[in-house]
């Protein structure tokens, strides 16, 4: 995978779908054009110098997914038609990164003169990590089942996890060591939605909130997503406090020691070096 280039992509203009997606009946029954338009973001480097196809996304048949998907499936609304699409995409052909996928309907029934109208999304898989921990009960095997847990979910792949380390309870309330240790992944999933199964995750663990601070059977945090940042209590990212924990930024710093933390603009193993000085 290129480094710190610009993604390369394959473009797709207005592909002829006739389906049936709409709000009213008639659009359901006699159907009507859709043109779908996508760039395929991906790096095509590899497949440039190979002249090699299984090294890129085989447009011919992104083409005839994308006709199949829309005649196989009813929606509403173009907007939903797109999301679904989208993602069915992304899941399938995974050397696509990212995806700008536009549909229009231009015999929309609007009832006046009018070109086109449609709806345009880009949507992506994130390079995400998490911080995770455990102090309660068989510890390692908390992690093992949540990190097998993550694997399993259908819009998250590309898991690696570092060593766990044991690690010295934080913030002052008595309790057994941490186990600890950083994950990395990609997925489809927004901040919100990972977090929500994060907190899930840890309820299948059996985690109580009681204390803050306090022991628990599994921690899930996000550390970092992608080049997101956000200062929401519900989500702050990244994690406000993971420059000043060591059993954070060493792990990771064994995943990923060159990522620029978008806030302090430095790499975790600069981030490290800075906290054991
Ligand atoms: P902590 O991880 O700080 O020990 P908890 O796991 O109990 O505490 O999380 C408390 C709340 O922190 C969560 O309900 C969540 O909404 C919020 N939170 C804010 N930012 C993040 C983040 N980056 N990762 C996980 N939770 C977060
Ligand atoms: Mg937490």
């Amino acid at each position: 995978m290129t480094v710190g280039v610009d993604m390369d992509s394959i473009l797709i203009r207005e592909l002829e779908v006739y389906a049936g997606h709409g709000v009213y009946a008639e659009e359901t029954l006699r159907g009507q054009m859709f043109l779908v338009s996508a760039e395929l973001i991906m790096d095509l480097r590899t497949a440039g110098l190979s002249d090699d196809l299984d090294c890129s996304a085989d447009y011919g048949r992104v083409c005839h997914f994308i006709h199949d998907y829309l005649r196989q499936n009813t929606f509403l609304l173009i907007e939903a038609a797109a999301e679904h699409l989208a993602r069915e995409i992304l899941v399938s052909f995974p050397q696509i990164m990212e995806l700008e996928l536009e549909i229009k309907k231009p015999h929309a029934p609007v009832g006046l003169p009018f070109a086109c109208v449609s709806v345009k999304i880009r949507r992506g898989w994130k390079q995400v990590f998490l911080g995770i921990g455990s102090n309660m009960g068989d510890k390692e095997r908390y992690l093992e089942d949540a990190v097998d847990r993550l694997k399993a979910h259908p819009l998250i792949r590309d898991v690696k996890c570092s060593e766990w380390m044991v690690t010295a309870p934080y913030g002052g309330v008595m309790q057994d060591d941490f186990l600890n240790g950083a994950v990395g992944l990609k997925t489809l999933l927004f901040p919100d939605e990972l977090l929500a199964f994060l907190h899930e995750l840890e309820q299948k663990a059996g985690r109580e909130r009681k204390i803050h601070w306090g022991p628990r059977t599994l921690d899930l945090d996000i550390l970092l997503y992608q080049d997101y940042v956000s200062d929401d209590p519900e989500l702050t990212v990244p994690h406000p406090d993971m420059g000043n924990r060591r059993f954070v930024l060493e792990p990771l710093s064994k995943l990923c020691p060159n990522l620029v933390h978008p806030v302090t603009g430095k790499t975790i193993r600069h981030m490290l070096q800075d906290l054991l000085r």
